[in-house]
């Protein structure tokens, strides 16, 4: 028997668009443009990113730039906690603090307002999808950088070919809502 959770992430899933060779060839990009039109499915998809982390006393959800915006903000006002934007160089007005991440070719940098974070903040870090995780781990590093407590990381899509998973901290709550 398929039970409601099941059958809402299938909901989910018929509503993520692939793109093939976009933004290069041989990438096939994953859409999660429609997920947000429908309204059935923005209202789904952040029931469910919320879920595992209600009662888990979360300060802020750090999300990553761009998508990580769409979705964060919506799981920040579900845990009734509060949203950081972690963004490219030279995009955040004030003081910042910055990690640098490997790429397959070269180098890539993230930064976050350096008075973001109070020491002892309980961080979640949402994106819309990890793949290598590399994103998500130079987050990590400026979380932990400003003294806050990663307790967690939220995705809606996983590329598990790619392994990110293990460059996320230990012990943390994963939730990923769907893998491909
Ligand atoms: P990574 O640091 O390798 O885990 O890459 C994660 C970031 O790249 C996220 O911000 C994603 O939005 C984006 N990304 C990587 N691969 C894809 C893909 N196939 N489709 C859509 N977004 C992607």
């Amino acid at each position: 028997m398929i039970n409601f959770e099941e059958s809402a992430l299938n909901f989910l899933r018929q509503n993520i668009r692939d793109i093939p060779d976009f933004p290069k060839p041989g990438i096939i990009f994953k859409d999660i443009t429609p997920l947000l039109k429908n309204p059935d499915t923005l209202n789904l998809t952040s029931r469910l990113l919320a879920k595992p982390f209600l009662n888990k006393n979360v300060d802020l959800i750090v999300g990553l730039e761009s998508r990580g915006f769409l979705f964060g903000t919506t799981l920040a006002m579900d845990l009734h906690a509060g949203f950081v934007p972690i963004r490219k160089p030279n995009k955040l007005p004030g003081e910042t603090v910055s990690a640098t991440y490997q790429l397959e070719y070269g180098t890539d940098s993230v930064e976050i307002h350096a008075d973001s974070i109070i020491k002892g903040n309980r961080v979640v870090i949402h994106d819309d999808l990890i793949a290598t995780g590399g994103t998500a781990s130079a987050a990590t590093k400026l979380v932990e950088k400003l003294g806050g407590e990663v307790i967690g990381y939220s995705f809606i899509l996983e590329l598990t070919f790619l392994g990110g998973m293990k460059n996320l901290k230990e012990g943390a709550l994963i939730n990923t809502l769907l893998k491909y």
